[in-house]
This record gives structure tokens, sequence and C-alpha cells, in this order.
């Protein structure tokens, strides 16, 4: 039977962490038995909506490379079959085979009498479970009352049975129904609740294996229930670790950004995010740290994914993306970081310098969004601390920057070694060496006694703009 996977978010907002896990997880698994991934949008909370949250995601997914074989696309038309609200009829047809069987029943009560129910249960150290008072309705009335009062679908609960399903991660998990709540699976506006449509769903299709977040994983019995109940087979289960802060309290945002988005704007290349969101949950078993798309496709495996919570580390994501920033193409960089730039009104009109530029700062950053700030000093006009022209005053450094000036201006060819020897030339006649040559030259062309080696500010700076920056600082 083809493997069939699914991505199943509710659009409540941006994708987080934790959901592209899900998603690239999932993806992964399809890729690696060729196999088939669904995203489907989970969007029977109405009040939960948010706009322009599919589109978001659908643009996430788009910078991640991450392809679907199924899915909404970008239309919500009304036949669109990867929306579930434009699937009430399918629910609708299959609630009322459970209320034919007896697995389902509606209930009248009220938001206000559930919620005294509630309490008094509380109150009374009960598990809080709904009673089942509209269990006891005269069955020659409930299709009048339904007809006339606003009523839930409940699920009936069997009593206590075992329930239990074998998780690929976990392994054996068992509950005794008793412990689960006559569960709402119509809403009173009609809509189905997440267990209800997400299991229907998951059947009509097709899908193998149901890899989701920890968090879901209570949710599971009732699933199983409902399984049981339309008598169909199971898919099989993956609950992917929880994502915790250092702190090991669960991931959120209180402690850091936790959209992808986020990371994306901060310049965060999208390899370097899926290399790092891999490793959250799963581990390859060998030395290797860095992977592209295509090699996880090959490495990933189910058996691999651990059962212990996964702690974000915001300095490994960091660590990753400075490995990639400096790896990849330096072209490619560039066009990345242009609009970083050009946020910061930095004109980098020049197109060579503005390449010579990212190929320095890009191994000296971990985000895009640093690289404007370690480009400053060959962009802006140098302003001097008092301390820094303290130095480039003294008599003898403006010998030096005054020797090297004259000399470069009568190189014709000078290029960025031939720059260090003259550098080193006008040293050697003046006596000078290691710090008390290189810092008045490094102020005078780059504003910091140190920083990048000479030859670099040269290269990136070239011969104009390095004699117009010897020129603002020699005197008389
Ligand atoms: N709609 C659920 C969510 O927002 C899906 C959970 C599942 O995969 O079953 O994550």
């Amino acid at each position: 039977m083809e493997v069939k996977v699914r991505f199943a978010p509710s659009p409540t907002g941006k994708l987080h962490i934790g959901g592209l896990r899900t998603a690239l997880y999932n993806y992964l698994y399809s890729k690696k038995v060729n196999g088939k991934i669904v995203l489907r949008i989970e969007d029977t909370d109405q009040t939960r909506k948010v706009e322009n949250a599919v589109e978001n995601l659908l643009s996430t997914f788009d910078h991640m490379k991450l392809k679907f074989d199924e899915g909404p696309n970008q239309t919500h038309n009304k036949d669109n079959p990867y929306f579930q609200s434009n699937r009430l009829d399918i629910y609708k047809k299959h609630v009322q085979q459970l209320l034919k069987s007896g697995n389902a029943y509606p209930c009248f009560c009220s938001t206000e009498t559930l919620a005294k129910k509630r309490e008094k249960q509380a109150n009374n150290k009960q598990t809080i479970k709904y009673d089942r008072h509209c269990l006891k309705i005269d069955s020659k009335i409930i299709d009048e009352k339904m007809a006339n009062e606003t009523h839930v679908i409940r699920m009936k609960i069997p009593s206590n049975k075992q329930i239990f399903f074998y998780d690929m991660v976990r392994d054996k998990i068992s509950i005794n129904s008793e412990e689960i709540d006559d569960q709402i699976i119509i809403k009173s506006d009609g809509y189905p609740t997440y267990h209800f449509a997400n299991v229907i769903d998951d059947h009509l299709m097709k899908i193998t294996h149901v890899m989701r977040g920890e968090e879901w994983l209570p949710s599971t019995p009732k699933h199983i229930i409902l399984y049981d109940f339309f008598n169909w087979d199971l898919p099989k289960f993956i609950h992917l670790p929880l994502l915790l802060n250092k702190d090991r309290s669960k991931l959120s945002k209180r402690q850091g950004d936790v959209a992808v988005e986020d990371y994306l704007k901060k310049g965060f290349l999208p390899e370097a995010i899926i290399n790092f969101v891999v490793l959250l949950g799963w581990n390859p078993k060998n030395e290797k740290e860095f992977f592209t798309l295509d090699e996880l496709t090959k490495e990933f495996s189910i058996k691999n994914i651990q059962k212990s919570g996964a702690i974000f580390d915001i300095k490994k994501l960091k660590w990753i993306n400075s490995y990639y920033l400096k790896n990849k193409d330096v072209n490619e960089i560039a066009k990345l970081a242009k609009s970083f730039f050009i946020n910061k009104n930095i004109d980098i009109s020049n197109d060579k310098k503005f390449l010579s530029i990212i190929n320095y700062v890009r191994q000296r950053v971990h985000t895009l969004e640093e690289m404007p700030v370690e480009a400053k000093m060959f962009y802006e006009e140098i302003s001097f601390l008092p301390e820094q022209l303290n130095i480039i005053n003294n008599h003898i450094s403006q010998k030096l920057l005054k020797m090297i000036l004259s000399k470069l201006k009568n190189e014709p060819n000078c290029d960025a070694n031939r720059f260090k020897q003259i550098a080193m030339e006008s040293g050697e006649k003046l006596n000078l060496k290691g710090k008390d040559l290189f810092h008045p030259l490094r102020i005078a062309l780059y504003g910091k006694p140190d920083g990048p080696d000479i030859p670099i500010i040269y290269s990136i700076l070239e011969k104009n703009e390095i004699i117009n920056r010897l020129l603002k600082v020699v005197n008389g």
C-alpha cells in the first residue's frame, strides 16, 4: 500500500517551528518511501481563524522548498477539498451514521449548565466528565428537539474498556475508557470538532501514517474509539517529542521567536532552518551534522526519532546558519543579503564592492541581518573617537600615513598585496612594526585598530577610496 502522510495545521497564525518540524518529518518520510504528502487545512474552529494564515503558511513552505503532493494551493474556492470547512456535508453524513448506531447522541445542555456541573465535580474531587444527562432523553422527542433546539453531538465513549494503540516511537499506549469524556464531535454551529473531522479525513484521504506532535497524544484514544465505531483500519501513529526551551519549559513565544517567518526575516537561511529543525527530535546516529534536504530524504527514519523532549537552542541554529553563510555560493548570499542592506539605506550599487564585502562579512556573522552592521565601516564615513584621533594625529603616525599615501599614489597598478608591502616598507623606514604600524593604518582606513587584514580592506575599498580615506586623516 502506498504510504500517505499529512500535515494538518489549523490556520490560527504563522507557521510555528514545531509545525515546521512536523511538516518536515512527514515530508521526509513520504519522500524516503516514495509515498505522498497531503497538506490539509483544519479550519473548523471558526473562532480561532486568522486572516491570511493559509497564505502565510503556503508562502513559508515555498521559502523552505517543501512541496506537498496534494493540498490547497493558493485558492480557497468552495470545492477545494483540502479545507475542512468545505467538507461539512461529509462530516454530517458520518455523524448520522454514529447517531443511528447509538455511538453518538445529541446534547442540549447549555454552556452555563455544563460549567455548573464541572464546578460541582471539581468540588467533589471527581473526574470532570459529562454526566450523560441528555442520553436519558426519550428517543421519541429527540428528532423534534434536534430540529428546534441548539445542541451539540457527543460520542458515546464505551464503558470501562481498555483502549490501546501502538505508537511507532512510544510503543504500546493504553488507557481505560472511563478516563475519557464523551467528546463533542459536532459543535452547536454545525462544524465538527478537530477529533471528528481529523479522523474522518485521515480515513477518507487514505492516510497511512499519522505523524504529529506529542501534544496530540491524549487525543489519540478518542480517535481510536472513532475508528472502532466506523470499523475502519487504524493508521500508524507517530507522536513527535515536545519542543522545549532551555529551561525545559514548553517552547513558547515568551522566551523568543517561535514563528518560522520571524527567523526568515532575521536572515536565517531556509536550508539552515531545515537542518536545525530536523535535529530537534531526530538523530542520524552518526557524526554528520549538516544535511541538505535531499540527503535528509535518504537518511531520515522513524526509528531514529527520540521520545524525550528536544531543546530548542538558538545558539545551535546560529552556528548552523553561519556554516551555510560561509559555504553557500557567495553570489547567492549576496542576492539574499541585498534587502537587508537596502533596508538600512546603504548604497550597494557598486556590485563588485558589495560582493567582496559579503565575502568578508559572511565569515563573521550568524545571520544576514547582522551583515550590514558588520559591513558598516566599509560604507560609512569614519567618525573617529578621541583616543583614535590621538593615535593617528601623533607625529610618527602622520609621517607613516603620508609616506604610505605618497607611495600609493605613485604606484599605478597597486593591488592588495603590494599595498601591504608599501605599508611594511614605510614601517621599516620609520622603524615601526606590529601594532605601531598597523593600528594607525587600520584606524585611518577602517576606523578601528583591530579588524580585517590590510589587504582585505584594500581589496574591498580599492585604491581610490583608500587614497580618499588617507587624505582625510593626514594633516597639512
Ligand atoms: N489541526 C491539528 C493541528 O493544528 C492537527 C493535529 C494532527 O495532526 O492530528 O496541529
